[in-house]
């Protein structure tokens, strides 16, 4: 299945709820969901209560639209997650979020995962020093995610650092402004990630 090119606006509303897909004016009064709470189109105000099959598509919908993975590929994080031991749902969501265009996205580097994602692809990050270009590269404890030197000129780059510095990074990551990299302190706990997706349904929506 291609990628979405489509405005992405739209996916929130029709999931009902902010999905984050725009960085910067997700924050703002500018967001669509704050402004119509009901979803696109022409019968958007009078759409039917979901079926529970429904509802578990469409928080499966939305985790794999909130990181920007195709369908496809987020099959196959199901079924890495579903192999592991422990909780589905939450290894399922650490494996979304060691992705390396989310921590650029967590570090700040980028304001949307969908910026983040074209600056790794465009070879203006590093791993441990090596420029790294796969936005699906997993992350491990120890990582150090940089900046490549010749990038860090980048006014997109600076003005998203320093907006970065203000929000904070999640706790299992640390930020080096100075050095425009962030090294990975230990995988990520679901406490720890802001995510408001009810992944149980998730696994719900897979286990039918
Ligand atoms: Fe979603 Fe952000 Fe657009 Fe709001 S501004 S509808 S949260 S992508």
């Amino acid at each position: 299945m291609a990628r979405y090119t489509g405005p992405v606006c739209r996916l929130c509303r029709r999931a009902g709820e902010k999905l984050y897909l725009k960085g910067d004016k997700c924050y703002t009064d500018k967001c669509p969901v704050d402004r119509r709470s009901y979803p696109p189109g022409q019968h958007g105000q009078g759409r039917r209560k979901l079926s529970e099959h429904a509802l578990h598509l469409q928080e499966k919908q939305n985790l794999r639209r909130i990181y920007g993975v195709l369908e496809r590929q987020f099959e196959r994080y199901y079924e890495m997650a579903a192999k592991k031991k422990g909780v589905t749902g939450e290894i399922l969501i650490q494996l979304l979020e060691r992705r390396l265009d989310n921590v650029v996205f967590r570090l700040g580097f980028g304001s949307s995962r969908a910026q983040a994602r074209q600056l790794v692809m465009h070879g203006h990050v590093a791993v441990n020093g090596r420029k790294v270009d796969v936005p699906s590269y997993l992350v491990r404890a120890g990582d150090v995610v940089s900046i490549r030197e010749k990038s860090r000129e980048l006014d997109l780059v600076q003005a998203n650092v320093q907006a970065a510095q203000q929000r904070g990074v999640p706790g299992w990551l640390s930020l080096s402004p100075e050095t425009m990299s962030g090294e990975v302190l230990q995988l990520p706990r679901r406490d720890q990630i802001d995510l408001d997706v009810q992944e149980h349904l998730v696994v719900e929506y897979y286990s039918r």
